[in-house]
């Protein structure tokens, strides 16, 4: 393994989903639904397949219905308008658009500031392009993790390429208010930089911090359509994480640029798959207000139950994910509680710390899934209130 990547070792997803097939424990660790997304989009999936759509290598940057599918979406949802031909690049997932934009965009030696705790591929795609991760930490304040201005513009130096913003955020639940976007987009204006925005859990809005009415696109505020890169992805919105189909959306000049490491990174993804994602795209609101609906009584059946277990909950604002403090518990290492837990409980959860550079900062953290069946997660909360 070579220098760049031996830091990273296994990811944390794939050793905690694996303890869990090993001691039977049910799997709140790695965030996946264990409900597959609706029906008829399987079903186009299928008819894509028996029509031969797509069975054969598609479009460098993705097929055109796709394409022209994630702009509707974009100008429907958000009043967003993209030239589906040079604004829009189909990914493998949300993983390959991050790692082909900072190969892309980062020179050696280059500074890419990400908020701490980060989604693990960051600091792997990042150290893949040479570049140094200055990471800007979210701490518990006022009911929420949240964002200090301060430190975030004090992050920025003259070395710096890119900010690599997540909203809403895992693992913390955090949703961005508008005034903090704002403050993001002012800064990255000042200092000419490009953002990155990982927005994968943009239908997972459980509150609306100021009244904003929903996930609020940095795209969108002022100065920031020329220099903002969007990602999202079709696992977390349509529950299909298996078909591995996100994108990128962004100004032409920077788009090209993540095609041209895209195309030599898997050079085209599943295509069968990308029509019925472009199906799934049109589907009314009442899809997205049902996702919606239903994982927020889910965030609240497991918030109570991590809450009477005896954990310190952190209600997200969105994603599916909950950050629980062990420390009420009397235990400090996240790591060795999430080891233990399925022994001591039969529940796997994933310790925050391997999501910060600062693993004591991380140590007390520990995120819980709660993408899973109500039964799943009523016997989840059951264990969990018998801890030993
Ligand atoms: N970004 C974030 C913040 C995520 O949580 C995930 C998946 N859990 C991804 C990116 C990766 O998405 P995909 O599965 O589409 O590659
Ligand atoms: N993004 C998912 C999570 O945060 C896992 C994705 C993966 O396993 N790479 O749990």
């Amino acid at each position: 393994l070579n220098r760049r990547l031996a830091e990273f070792g296994t990811t944390i997803f794939a050793e905690m989903s694996a303890l869990a097939a090993r001691t039977g424990a049910i799997n709140l660790g790695q965030g996946f639904p264990d409900t597959d997304g609706p029906e008829e989009i399987r079903e186009a999936a299928v008819r894509a397949l028996r029509d031969g759509r797509g069975n054969q290598y598609p479009p460098g940057p993705g097929v055109p219905e796709l394409r022209e599918a994630i702009a509707a979406h974009q100008a429907r949802r958000y009043g967003l308008t993209l030239d589906p031909d040079t604004e829009v690049l189909v990914t493998a997932g949300a993983t390959e658009a991050i790692a082909a934009a900072l190969l892309a965009l980062v020179e050696p030696g280059d500074e890419v500031v990400a908020l701490e705790p980060y989604y693990d591929s960051y600091a792997a795609s990042i150290a893949l392009a040479g570049g140094t991760r200055v990471p800007v930490t979210l701490r518990p304040s006022g009911g929420r993790f949240r964002l200090d201005l301060d430190e975030l513009r004090a992050a920025v130096t003259p070395r710096t390429r890119l900010l690599l913003i997540n909203t809403p955020h895992n693992p913390t639940g955090t949703v961005l208010t508008r005034a903090e976007l704002a403050e993001i987009a002012r800064l990255a204006v000042e200092r000419d930089l490009i953002v990155v925005t990982d927005e994968v859990y943009e239908h997972l809005v459980f509150e609306e911090p100021d009244g904003s009415g929903g996930h609020v696109p940095l795209a969108g505020l002022p100065g920031m359509r020329d220099r903002t890169l969007t990602i999202s992805s079709a696992g977390k919105t349509y529950s299909f994480t298996g078909w591995k189909v996100g994108w990128i959306t962004g100004p032409p000049a920077l788009v090209t640029a993540v095609r041209s490491a895209k195309q030599f990174l898997t050079y085209v993804s599943a295509g069968p798959f990308q029509y019925a994602i472009a199906e799934a795209l049109a589907l009314p609101d009442s899809y997205y207000d049902g996702l919606r609906a239903e994982l927020r009584a889910k965030r609240d059946l497991l918030a109570g139950g991590l809450a009477d277990a005896g954990f310190g909950v952190h209600v997200p604002a969105g994603t599916y994910f909950i950050t629980t403090d062990i420390r009420p518990l009397g235990e400090t290492d996240g790591f060795a509680f999430c080891r233990a837990l399925p022994s001591r409980a039969g529940v796997v959860a994933i310790p925050n710390a391997v999501f910060y550079d600062d693993r004591e900062a991380g140590a007390p953290f520990v995120r819980f899934a709660f993408c899973k069946r109500t039964e799943v997660l009523e016997e989840a909360v059951t264990r969990l209130k018998q801890l030993t």
